[in-house]
């Protein structure tokens, strides 16, 4: 069963991760996890942290993400309740994590730099961006919305999904969804701003199928509209 990215009525104690502030995860409950690329480390829960692992190291991965973490910027638990309240914050359960907090401030503005990829990416495997919130957006913020049995579960599809080389189960087409669909339209966006105008969401609706088949079209490729071996080679998604 999908992970709800919006069900707030239910708390991370109700969902099986203890209790939070004012009595927070246990240390001994904590991991740190510490990308390869840029250092930055982030405390988040055991049951978590090789999801988050490999999380920021395809979001820092130049043919993953490619979006760099500040290691001053960024963090994970922290004991303590949401800002201006007394409700417990995701941080104090070590399953939410900051990513570059002056880059993406809480804040009305729109200003940020996390991509929709990236964004699009963590909420496959399960945590909800605060970019999404209603009113004021929490564009750092990411909090993981499962259960420890979805964190394992999650776990697994992601070392897969993710691990470099990786390759998704093909064609892509108007049946598929997840970060492999995500890539392909961030691609398309990046390498063709003339024809692809694609929403980054990871759905591979008419739109994605019509920028395919025009990609094809140019290309010289089978008119398919379905992304196939050759097309993502071309593309350069996949090596040949
Ligand atoms: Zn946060």
């Amino acid at each position: 069963m999908p992970i709800d990215l919006t069900d707030y009525a239910h708390t991370a104690a109700d969902r099986g991760w203890g209790s939070g502030w004012p009595n927070c995860v246990a240390g001994s409950d904590l991991a740190t996890v510490v990308s390869a690329r840029s250092g930055t480390s982030l405390a988040v829960r055991k049951a978590l942290a090789v999801l988050v692992d490999t999380l920021v190291d395809w979001t820092e991965r130049p043919e993953g993400g490619n979006y760099r973490l500040k290691p001053e910027q960024c963090g994970g638990f922290n004991c303590r309740p949401i800002d201006n309240t007394s409700v417990a914050s995701n941080h104090s359960w070590a399953i939410a994590v900051d990513l570059n907090w002056k880059d993406n401030p809480f804040s009305f503005d729109p200003q940020h730099t996390v991509t929709d990829l990236v964004a699009t990416v963590w909420k496959w495997y399960g945590f909800a961006w605060g970019g999404n919130y209603h009113g004021k957006k929490d564009w750092m913020h990411f909090e993981f919305m499962g259960t420890p049995a979805d964190a394992a579960e999650r776990t697994q599809a992601a070392l897969v999904d993710l691990a470099v080389g990786a390759v998704p189960g093909l064609p892509l087409n108007l049946d598929s969804a997840g970060p492999a669909v995500a890539m392909l339209q961030a691609r398309l966006d990046r390498d063709f701003p003339d024809f692809a105008h694609l929403v980054v969401d990871g759905d591979y609706g008419p739109k994605t199928k019509t920028a395919v088949r025009e990609f094809q079209h140019r290309a010289g490729l089978a008119e398919t509209g379905d992304a196939d071996r050759i097309t993502l080679e071309k593309l350069g998604l996949v090596s040949p």
